[in-house]
Parts: C-alpha cells; structure tokens; sequence
C-alpha cells in the first residue's frame, strides 16, 4: 500500500498495478506555474525565429532521441499508468511517429496568395506563442505528442500540464528535448493540480491558446474561463461510442474484434466501441462469440509477457466503473482478475441493455460494455446518435453501400468500417457534439496551433 500521502507541496505516484509508490515529486502551484509561463514566453521569439529548416532538423533530432530512449519511455509509461508493455511500446511508438510527421511541418506551413485589386493579398501562418496543453492520464505522452509536435512545428512554446496521476513520462520527455537540443523554455513541464496549476493556465494573460484532453465537465469550465482573455482553445473530450453490427456482417471478425474496442486500456479510451448494437437475429452467436474472446484476455501485471490488460488508473476509478455494474446488473460474460493489491476490475458485458440505462449513457472509462439490441438500420442510427457524445464508432455489414450510408448518419468525428481503429498520424481526430471541438493530427493539425495573418501589398501606382 501506498506509504507516502500526496501533500500540498509533495505527489506521490502511484504504481496502479502493486499500489506502491513509484516516485514522489514536488508539487507545483500557481508560481511555479507563472515561472513555466514566463520561462515559456521569453523562449518564443528564438523558436518562432529560427529558420523553419533548422526548427525541423531540432525537431528531427528530438525524434531520433525519443526513438533512442523507446524502451525506457515504454517501461515508465506502463508502470505509471498501468497499461500492458506492448501496449505502451505501441503507443510510444505513435508518440515518436508523431514528432516525425510533424518535424516536416515546418517547412510545409503554407499561405496564400490571393488576387485583389491594386495588388497582391498573401496570408502567413503566424504562431500563436505560449499554448498550454492540459492532458489526461489514459495515454500520457502519446495524447501529449499529439499537442506538441505540432504546436512545437509551428514555432509556439508549450507548458504542458500532464495529470497528477501519470506525470512521470511527460517529466522524462522535457529532460530528453533539451539533450536533444530543443532550447530552454520552449518545452515546459508543470506537475501539479488541475484545478490550480491547470485553471492558472486557463487564465493567465500570456497564454494564447488552450489545448486540452479529458472529461466534458472539465472542457466545459476551460471554454468558459478561456472566454475571459479569448483565448484559443480545443477540446477533445468523452465518448460513448457506439458498434453497430448488423446481421449480414462477418459475425466472427466483429465478434472477435469487439473487447478489444473496449477493454483494449482497460476500457480508459475516449474511443472506447462501449455500446455495442447488435441486430437482432445475430445476438445470441455474437455474443457466445464475444464470450470466447474475452475469455482470452490476459489481465494482469503490465509488464509479465502475455498480459492483456491491466488495472484502472486509481482506487476512485476502480469505485467509479464499480458503480455501473451493481448488483442485479445483466452480466452476460465476466473475466478474471488476479488477487491481491492493484485497482483491478474484470472485463464485463452488459447484456441485454436498455439504450436508456446510466451503464448506456454514461461514459464509463473502464472495461464495461453494455450490448443494445436493435431492429433495422433506421433504429441502429437513431440509437447510436441517441447520445450527448460523437467521438468515434464502427459499423460492421458486408453491404458495402450500407456501411457507407450509416457511416454518413452517424453524428461522430472517427469512424471505421468493418473495423475498430480510430486514430493514425495522419488523420485528423477529434469529436462531434460534446466530444469536444478542433482536430487532432492529419494534415491540418498546425492550423489550430497558428493564426492567419493577412498581408496586403499595393503594387498599383499611384
Ligand atoms: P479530468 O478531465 O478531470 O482531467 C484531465 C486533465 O485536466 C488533468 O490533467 C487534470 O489535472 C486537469 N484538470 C482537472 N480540473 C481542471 C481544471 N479545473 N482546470 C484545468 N485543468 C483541470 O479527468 P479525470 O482524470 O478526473 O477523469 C474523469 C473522467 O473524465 C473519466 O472517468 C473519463 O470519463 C473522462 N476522461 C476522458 C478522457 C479522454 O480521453 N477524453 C481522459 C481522461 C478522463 P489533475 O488530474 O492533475 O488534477
């Protein structure tokens, strides 16, 4: 058990998967908040400055450095957060991937120009300057690289604020940008409370834009304390996401595929496939299927070979998902977790569930699906928007036209077809509805982390 208590000036890390703590740290507050962004702003012009080749070539080096120190990253991240190895190689390998596709960008920060009369108009991507990033604890640095590099591309500084309960990562990774070569205070770590280091971000003057992944309640008070000083500000917030699988779909592969969608990080995912809408017809060998694949997750210590899934992040989390399953809930299939210390609970299937019930409606952010029956194509689409959510979802039909249309109807930013897979590099990702605003990623993403500027230039004379 944890021996050392989290105080006002001291955090205690916790290893999710033994209880004990990992390190303890000191805890910022509002000053050393106001340091991180004064450290942030002084460091600007340099960055912005630079010519954009050599910001790239830093930004290459940083890459090669995060990809030299992969496996130490991926250790501390599973650890930290209590995810299986691979799976933290994995999503440590998306971070590193990240900062490579975006060391291009800036090169590639393109403007216009635009004919008018009397001369020429052009636009310039112009920096925005310090931008804070605000971010959750179920894929620490990888959601933090997803902000970064493509801020850092765009010759912004950043202080990142990763959460209390996995900061250990986000910590590493500044030692390494700066051996890397990244300049001092363009890359800044806050580790301290989100509703004070994180609310002083939201209002401190010199903090242009607000980048930001977590729950809608809290996205909700930074757009609203972000309105104060106008800042910018994106969100990528909850899910509850829906899998619809129809009849006429290869049963097996949807089937099989489905824990993984959401038990897949312990079912800690925005994207988390959590409302699984089966047609009638296909229910009952769906799930003996479904039932087959779950029995063959692996829940267990992060790092022993063969684990599939680990513990939820905290105590609080594990009270929070307990609380959607009480007793006299419709558990169709239950797996097994080990004994001992460790916030475990067990992967659990809802089934069958009431598209009305607080288990169908609520994010539960833990390996809890519930499965929905549903009639025909009409009512699989009015049940899978029948949500406050429109993050992601799949559509499982050998109909071709079919998974296009339903597709389309869906109200979700991320959608897969015959498939599960929400997120890649180079596609943008982010939510319809109160999933949050702005995307992630892709081509575009420098967009939301500059300003357009516009320069009109007389040539006429007079
Ligand atoms: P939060 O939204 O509370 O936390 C996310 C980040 O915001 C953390 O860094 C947190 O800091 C910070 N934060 C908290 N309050 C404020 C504030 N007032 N101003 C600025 N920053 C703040 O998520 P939780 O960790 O509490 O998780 C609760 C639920 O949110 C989950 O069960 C899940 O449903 C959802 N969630 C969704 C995520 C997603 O990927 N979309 C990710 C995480 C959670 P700190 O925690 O250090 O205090």
């Amino acid at each position: 058990m944890a021996t050392t208590p989290t105080s006002p000036d001291r955090l205690a890390v916790l290893e999710p998967a033994t209880e004990e703590v990992l390190r303890e740290l000191p805890r910022a507050g509002v000053a050393e908040t106001d340091a991180a962004v004064a450290a942030a702003r002084a460091a600007f012009p340099t960055w912005r400055d630079l010519a954009p080749g050599d910001r790239a070539a830093l930004l290459h080096r940083l890459t090669g450095h995060l990809e030299a120190h992969h496996e130490e990253l991926a250790v501390l991240e599973a650890r930290n957060a209590g995810k299986p190895l691979a799976s933290a190689r994995g999503e440590l390998g998306m971070a590193i991937a990240t900062f490579r596709y975006f060391a291009a960008g800036p090169e590639r920060l393109l403007g216009d120009t635009i004919p008018v009369a009397g001369g020429v108009a052009m636009t310039f991507r112009e920096p925005i300057g310090v931008v804070a990033l605000i971010t959750p604890w179920n894929f620490p640095l990888s959601i933090a690289s997803w902000k970064m590099a493509p801020a850092l591309a765009a010759g912004n500084t950043v202080v990142l604020k990763p959460a209390e309960l996995t900061p250990l990562t986000a910590l590493r990774f500044a030692e390494l940008a700066l051996e890397a070569g990244i300049p001092e205070g363009v890359v800044n770590v806050v580790v301290g409370p989100g509703r004070t280091c994180g609310q002083r971000l939201v209002e401190h003057p010199d903090v242009g834009k607000v980048a930001f992944t977590g729950s809608t309640e809290v996205g909700a008070s930074i757009a609203a304390g972000a309105a104060a000083t106008i800042k910018r500000v994106t969100l990528e917030l909850g899910g509850k996401s829906a899998n619809v699988v129809f009849a006429d779909a290869d049963l097996e592969a949807a089937a099989l595929a489905a824990p993984d969608a959401v038990f897949d990080n312990a079912g800690q995912d925005c994207c988390a496939r959590s409302r699984i809408l089966v047609q009638e017809g296909a229910l009952d060998r769906f799930l003996e299927l479904m039932g087959e694949a779950v029995g063959r997750i692996r829940v267990g210590d992060p790092l022993a070979e063969g684990t599939t899934m680990g513990p939820l992040i905290s105590a609080a989390q594990r009270e929070t998902v307990a609380s959607f399953v009480p007793e006299g809930a419709p558990v169709a299939i239950r797996g097994e977790v080990p004994d001992g210390p460790g916030f475990w609970f067990p992967p659990t299937v809802l089934s069958p569930v009431s598209p009305g019930e607080r288990a169908a409606t609520e994010e539960i952010f833990g390996p809890v699906a519930c499965v929905i029956p549903f009639r025909d194509e009409a009512e699989a689409i009015a049940l899978a928007n029948d949500t406050i959510y429109g993050l992601s979802g799949s559509v499982w039909t050998r109909d071709g036209a079919k998974a296009l249309r339903v597709a389309r109807a869906l109200e979700a930013g991320n959608l897969s077809l015959n498939s599960n897979s929400s997120v890649r590099v180079t596609t943008p990702f982010g939510g319809f509805k109160q999933s949050g605003y702005g995307r992630e990623l892709g081509p575009h993403a420098m967009d939301a982390y500059t300003e357009v500027k516009t320069v009109y230039y007389r040539t006429q004379e007079s």
